[in-house]
Formats: structure tokens, C-alpha cells, sequence
């Protein structure tokens, strides 16, 4: 099935055991990292059992290409809800009452409706899927009230296997998975939670849009990637700056309407290249597998959703880069948000802790993906040799001193400022501002010549990110608490990173190539070629151009230069149906290629 179908050779992780256990009519709560292959577990049991398979999704929009996609392995699915005439729905009924369909993919609240439970008493129902799973739970951040009322559905098919699917790894939201879905007695498929593919580089806010437009066009020049951004506003200028640049970028936040929300998340599956800058609103069940690069802007709300963000890069297995500036004013911000909130102050602990495990992260002078794989509580024995840290590793500094006098300049100003403030006064600046307050006349004023602004601006973000300076809720100025006083005792030391000064431009250009993995101009005219026709097939039918085949069968055939349909079908991604379809067009391709050169 695996190979006939969808044309791949091998089950990753987990897979084969999750189908075996469905197919076998058991229930399973299936935990598998963005990108990790979740679809398949539910599709291939969905064909091997009688009946139709029924997959709740919360995102409408994406249930079209998903079904399109399914069509071109010559699978039978279909799709309802609210984007749906009324005489296509019917249809889609009608092939369902009349068992020609595999899969029917439900919006949850169309579930509930009288009309469609009534339907789908008549038919026999192979499994029921519950996608994006974690959105049962008001402990996370996707919380959505329809699918309490899938227990319902549980109940009614009770003799129907059930699987529930997320890449929500944390105990609360499982737990509240298998209790509010009624999966007591469902088998828990943990994946591994790496992506190896996955570059990760965090880098030092200065100049947060000229570092973007750095990173985009030295490296990923021509590739498809998400900008995230913490505001509306910001995702605006942002896009608009991108497009004054001459980049295809275009803008998604809550605060567009619903049509315009559509239209970018159709371009953005449709398009070669497309960049979408956005709110955290954009990325829930984009599955284009052709992302080379998440840049965050921004810091995320936890490690958790920064995993989620950056998971939607490399879908398809090839090298991608996740991105993110961060800067002294993002750690500051954060602190005091989570101060002003409402919430209770349990809750506060909660998420001051979350955001502790992720400045640590981006503070670390160890390798990323370790800190990140221990967190979810994985581990890799072996620094992983494709992030920043282990690229260029960090070199450190016994920063005591510096925290020292840092410190003593929060004392003497009255705990009353913040760090552009503080900094001023520790180079001996005399401003406008630091004569009014008379802080030229201070102690401290110049004892700290020996570093630049920015290393003072790096000292102090560490500080921050660390807890040994707290900031004010309200206000945002700095000031001491009990890890400072043991500072200024010389009880504890102060190790900190030195921030590298300006990215290489070398050790850019070679993921450049890497990403693309092609080895010379020729291999990429003929890559290019075939990325044409594929566009040229994929307009035809309407469907986005990677469910026609993946850039990765694309590369492949660039690489192995198959002369025959046999040849053709060993590749990754070719399965009987597509074989039929393009096969015989991509060979003339290559053929005609072949011929030129
Ligand atoms: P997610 O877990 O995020 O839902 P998907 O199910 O969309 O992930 O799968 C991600 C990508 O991996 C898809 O493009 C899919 O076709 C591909 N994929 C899944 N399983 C395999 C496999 N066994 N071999 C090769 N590619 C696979
Ligand atoms: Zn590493």
C-alpha cells in the first residue's frame, strides 16, 4: 500500500505500528512532531478497512488540497463543509451513501449537525480520525469548543476505531486528550521529536528588518517561508518593506477579512515562491512540505509554539532554516506582559517559567536541538553539527564583573531606568536625559568604557534572560532582586555568551546550496525545467504544485536521470496512479533535455 499508493519505500517511525494497531480496530493517540507523516496513519488503515474513513480537521480551508492530493494517488476522498454549494454537497452525499468514497474529510461542526450524523448512520464507517487533536484541550492555545462535543460522536461509534493526532507534546494537553475524547484505553504512539533538517539559528537583534532582508536574500533567494511577527502592524510594514525590496511577500494576521485570509493561504499553497509574513494566526495545518525557512521576528510564547512555528519548515525531509532575531526590548516586553495580564498568579509562575526555558534557549552556548530535544524530553547523544552553535560555536566570557557594574549603575540611578538609560551612563555619555538626573555625576557614570553599546546591550539581555535583573511590570525599568545582591557579593559568578559580531557571508551561501541540494548549473536547468512542466500540470488541474509530486521526486530525478516508466516508479513519491498520470511526461522532459546538451 505504501509503495502502490503513495509510491514511498519506507514507514518512518512509528507509522507501521499506528496502522497495524488501527487496522486492527484499536484506538491510538498518536504524538508525532509537525511534518512528522500523520496523515498516513489514518489514510492507509482508511483503505485497508471496510467502509469510509471519516478525519475531523478544524481548518476548512485546507481541506480542499488535502483531498486534491489524495485524488492524485488515486484515492477516493471527498469533503464537507460551509466553503461547499449545496449541490455539491449533495453530491459529495451521494457518493457517500453510495460507498465510492475512501475518506471524507468533516469540519467538526458540520459533524454535529442532525443532517450529517443521519448520513453517516447509513454508511459503514471504516475509523474515525480526530486531527489537530490538542484542540480539545483549554490548556493550549488552540482551545475550540466543537470539539468537546466529538466525545458525542465516540459514543454513538462506539465499536469504530478512533485515532486522535497532534504535535502537541506536553502531559496536560495529552492527558486532557484521552479524557475529553473518551480514549482511556488508547495506545500512545510517542515520536521522536527531531527534525534534522531543520537549521536553527537564533541571532542578535540590532537592526531587526535589514537582518531579515540579509537573510532572505543570502540563502534563501527564490524559497518559500513564513516571517512571524508578534503584531499586526508589524506583519504590514514588514511585508510592505519586503515588497519596497523587490521580494514576493505578503501579509496574514486576524485582522484581515476572511476572504483576504483565504486568498494568502491559496497563493501561498499555490506559488513557486512566496514569502508570507504573519501572525501566529497563520501556519495551523499549512501543509506545504516546500518551506525552506521560518524566521521569527519575534520571540514565540513558549519553546512549545516555537517548535510548532518552526516544524512547518522542511516538511519534505530537504535542508531548511529556522531563523530568529532576539534582542534585549524582546525579553524585556515579555516579562512585563506576562506581569500586566489578568491571569492569576499561578498561572503567571507557569508562563514566566515557559518563557525562562525559552530565553535559555536562545541564550545557550550548547547545541540548539540538544536544549530543544531535552525539553521534550527526547535526547541526542551527540552535539548535532547543523545549528548556529555548533556551526560557530559560542565562545564565553567571565561576565561577573561587567554584571557587576551593570548592577551597581541599577543601585545608583534609583532602580528607576531602563537599559538604553543605563548603558548611556555606564559609557559616560552625558545626554540630555543623564545631566536632568544628575547620573554624570554618579559613581558609575563611565566605569564601563571598556565595552561598546552593544556588548552592554547583549550584558543586559543576558541579565535579563537569566533572572539575575528583573524588570518592572509596569514601566519596564531594571531592577535588582535577590540573584543581583549575589552578584554584587561575589557570591556567584556570571558566565555569558559573546554574541558572534557579523554572520560570514560564506557560511550563508553554502546552505544556500545545500538547501537546493544540487550540485551544478546543469543539474538546475534540468531541475528547473521540470519544476515548469510540473507547474504547467499542476495550473491545469487547479491543485498546488507539490501535489503533483514533491520537489524531492523532482531532485531525484535530476540525480538518477530515469530513462524508463520502471525506473521512473522506483523514485520516491511515484506511486501507481501518478506513474500513469506524469510519469511518461517527465521522461520526455529528461529526454528532451538529454537531447539539447
Ligand atoms: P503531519 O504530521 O504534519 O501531518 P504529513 O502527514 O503532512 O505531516 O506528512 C508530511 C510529509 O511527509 C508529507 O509530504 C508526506 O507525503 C510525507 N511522508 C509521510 N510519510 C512518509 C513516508 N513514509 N515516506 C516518505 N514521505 C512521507
Ligand atoms: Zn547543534
Amino acid at each position: 500500500m505504501l509503495g502502490t499508493v503513495f509510491g514511498y519505500d519506507h514507514f518512518r517511525d512509528h507509522q507501521r505500528a499506528i496502522i497495524d494497531h488501527l487496522t486492527a480496530g484499536r484506538d491510538a493517540l498518536v504524538i508525532m512532531p509537525t511534518g512528522g507523516g500523520k496523515s498516513l496513519c489514518y489514510q492507509i488503515p482508511a483503505l485497508l478497512r471496510d467502509g469510509v474513513g471519516i478525519v475531523v480537521s478544524p481548518l476548512i480551508a485546507l481541506m480542499q488540497d488535502q483531498v486534491a492530493a489524495l485524488g492524485q494517488f488515486g484515492v477516493r476522498a471527498a469533503f464537507l463543509n460551509s466553503t461547499l454549494t449545496a449541490a455539491q454537497a449533495r453530491d459529495v452525499e451521494q457518493a457517500l451513501v453510495a460507498g465510492h468514497l475512501d475518506l471524507l474529510y468533516v469540519a467538526p461542526e458540520r459533524l454535529m449537525q442532525p443532517r450529517t450524523a443521519e448520513l453517516l448512520d447509513q454508511v459503514r464507517i471504516a475509523l474515525l480520525a480526530i486531527d489537530e487533536a490538542h484542540c480539545v484541550s483549554q490548556w493550549g492555545h488552540d482551545f475550540r469548543p466543537e470539539y468537546l462535543q466529538l466525545a458525542a460522536i465516540r459514543q454513538r461509534w462506539s465499536t469504530v476505531p478512533c485515532i486522535a493526532l497532534t504535535a502537541t507534546a506536553d502531559d496536560p494537553t495529552r492527558h486532557d486528550i484521552l479524557e475529553r475524547l473518551e480514549l482511556a484505553d488508547a495506545r500512545a504512539f510517542v515520536s521522536g521529536f527531531d527534525r534534522p533538517n531543520i537549521r536553527y539559528r537564533v541571532t542578535a537583534k540590532s537592526s531587526a528588518k535589514r537582518q531579515l532582508l540579509a537573510f532572505l536574500t543570502d540563502g534563501h533567494a527564490d524559497q518559500t517561508g513564513i516571517v512571524y511577527a508578534l503584531s499586526r502592524r508589524k506583519v504590514e510594514q514588514i511585508a510592505e518593506f519586503l515588497n519596497e525590496e523587490g521580494l514576493p511577500a505578503i501579509a496574514y494576521h486576524a485582522g484581515l477579512e476572511r476572504d483576504v485570509r483565504a486568498a494568502v493561504q491559496r497563493r501561498f499553497t499555490r506559488e513557486p515562491h512566496i514569502i508570507v509574513v504573519a501572525t501566529i494566526a497563520f501556519g495551523m495545518g499549512i501543509d506545504r512540505p516546500d518551506v525552506r525557512f521560518v524566521a521569527h521576528l519575534d520571540l514565540p510564547k513558549s519553546v512549545e509554539a516555537y517548535y510548532q512555528e518552526t516544524g512547518r519548515a522542511g516538511r519534505d525531509g530537504l535542508p531548511a532554516e529556522a531563523w530568529m532575531a532576539y534582542g534585549l526590548a524582546d525579553a524585556v516586553m515579555l516579562r512585563q506582559f506576562i506581569d500586566q495580564s489578568d491571569a492569576p498568579d499561578g498561572q503567571k509562575r507557569i508562563e514566566h517559567a515557559k518563557l525562562n526555558t525559552l530565553l535559555g534557549y536562545c541564550e545557550t552556548t550548547r547545541c540548539r536541538r540538544q536544549v530543544l530535544l531535552e525539553y521534550f524530553g527526547d535526547r541526542l547523544d551527540e552535539p548535532c553539527g547543523n545549528c548556529d552553535t555548533c556551526l560557530e560555536p559560542v565562545e564565553t566570557w567571565d561576565g561577573t564583573v561587567a554584571a557587576q557594574k551593570a548592577m551597581s549603575c541599577v543601585y545608583r540611578t534609583g532602580q528607576k531606568f531602563g537599559a538604553a538609560h543605563l548603558i548611556d551612563v555606564l559609557l559616560g555619555r552625558a545626554t540630555e536625559k543623564v545631566q536632568r538626573f544628575g547620573h554624570d555625576k554618579l559613581s558609575t557614570f563611565g566605569i564601563g568604557e571598556e565595552l561598546t553599546q552593544p556588548q552592554w546591550q547583549s550584558v543586559f539581555r543576558q541579565l535579563i534572560a537569566a533572572n539575575f535583573i528583573e524588570v518592572d511590570a509596569e514601566f519596564g525599568q531594571l531592577r535588582l532582586c535577590d540573584a543581583s545582591r549575589e552578584v554584587l557579593r561575589s557570591q556567584q559568578t556570571v558566565t555569558l555568551r559573546r554574541d558572534p559580531a557579523k554572520k560570514r557571508k560564506s557560511a550563508r551561501r553554502r546552505i544556500a546550496t545545500e538547501a537546493v541540494g544540487l550540485d551544478n548549473a546543469e543539474q538546475q536547468e534540468i531541475f528547473d525545467r521540470l519544476r515548469e512542466k510540473r507547474l504547467e500540470l499542476a495550473r491545469k488541474q487547479n491543485v498546488p504544485p507539490y501535489v503533483v509530486l514533491h520537489d524531492r521526486t523532482l531532485m531525484e530525478m535530476v540525480k538518477t536521470r530515469p530513462t524508463t516508466l520502471d525506473q521512473m516508479s522506483a523514485l520516491d513519491g511515484v506511486g501507481r496512479v501518478k506513474l500513469d498520470r506524469y510519469g511518461q511526461i517527465f521522461l520526455d522532459v529528461l529526454a528532451d533535455h538529454h537531447g539539447i546538451a
